[in-house]
């Protein structure tokens, strides 16, 4: 296409709430086969709720986690600390907190080691999680993800949190698919619940449990095997994948730092702006499949 062309296709784009920070990206745009969608906050509203709760003892494990949470930024935290002032529980005080990036937190609550995470966090440190884990695989089939609370070497209880699917998340996938593009999601999260939240969306391809440091690996791999992939993301975590995507594309509710990363920004947050971005770059490159 003529520069002339390319220009008149941006402008059009940006009309629709599609900002292309350069030409070139609309042009590789026309050229993508595979679109990666972030999960947490991309496909699914990012506003996550406690939904249920096991424990031994009547919220000594839900008073821990939310303790150990008000230090951390994770999605997850506002969950859990929003759901223990819910039921107006005092926190105990927390020393030496750290969180584990894609693992989970940790921290000393009157001389006790607390954990709050995913279960692969837990069992490396070698703690059990017995019947625990048999709840978590239900809850998980329903799609929440499922935190884990331990006490030095031993289990507390499981927190399940859902975050809901946006609406327009399963109709995006289908239009994408009837344009010949194949859908993946990248996530964090356990393999279980990214597969359960994939099937509602008509997802068949899913990338779990995939550390904040690898989600540009897992572009990379499809770039090594001949794609041209864009990856669709909001978050701090995304930030790499969405440099090393062909196009990167950032929701406008995401953070600076994802927007910064991207080639493309959808301004008003909207996934079907995803499409509307597409059709353009194919339009306007006269790539029409
Ligand atoms: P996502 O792609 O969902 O943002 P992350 O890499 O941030 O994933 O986290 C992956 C998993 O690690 C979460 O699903 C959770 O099990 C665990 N985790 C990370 N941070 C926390 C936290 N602050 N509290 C509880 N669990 C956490
Ligand atoms: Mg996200």
């Amino acid at each position: 296409a003529t520069p002339a062309a390319i220009m008149v296709g941006t402008g059009r784009a940006a009309e629709l709430g599609v900002l292309f920070r350069k030409g070139e990206a609309l042009e590789t745009l026309s050229h993508v086969d595979t679109v990666l969608f972030d999960k947490t906050g991309t496909l699914t509203e990012g506003r996550p709720v406690l939904v249920d709760l096991v424990e031994t003892t009547p919220d000594e494990a839900l008073r821990l986690a939310a303790a150990l949470e008000g230090g951390s930024e994770h999605p997850l935290a506002r969950a859990i600390v929003g759901a223990a002032q819910e039921k107006r529980l005092d926190l105990p005080q927390v020393d030496d907190f750290r969180a584990i990036a894609g693992h989970g937190i940790e921290g000393r609550v009157g001389g006790r080691l607390i954990r709050v995470g995913a279960r692969r966090f837990l069992e490396g440190e070698g703690i059990a999680l017995g019947d625990l884990a048999d709840r978590a695989a239900e809850l998980e089939g329903a799609g929440r993800t499922v935190v884990y609370v331990s006490a030095d070497d031993r289990a507390l209880g499981l927190l399940a949190i859902a975050d809901r699917a946006k609406p327009e998340a399963k109709a995006v996938v289908a239009a994408l698919h009837k344009r010949g593009v194949s859908v993946a999601m990248v996530t964090g999260d356990g393999r279980a619940t990214a597969r359960a939240v994939a099937d509602q969306l008509g997802i068949d391809e899913v990338h779990a449990e995939v550390l904040p440091q690898d989600k540009a690996q897992v572009v990379t791999d499809l770039q090594g095997q001949g794609h041209r992939v864009a990856f669709i993301g909001d978050g701090i975590n995304d930030a790499p994948a969405l440099a090393q995507a062909d196009v990167g594309i950032a929701l406008a509710s995401g953070t600076d730092i994802a927007i910064e990363a991207a080639d493309v920004t959808l301004t008003r947050g909207q996934l079907g702006e995803a499409v509307t971005a597409l059709m353009t770059a194919r339009r306007t490159l006269g790539n029409i499949r």
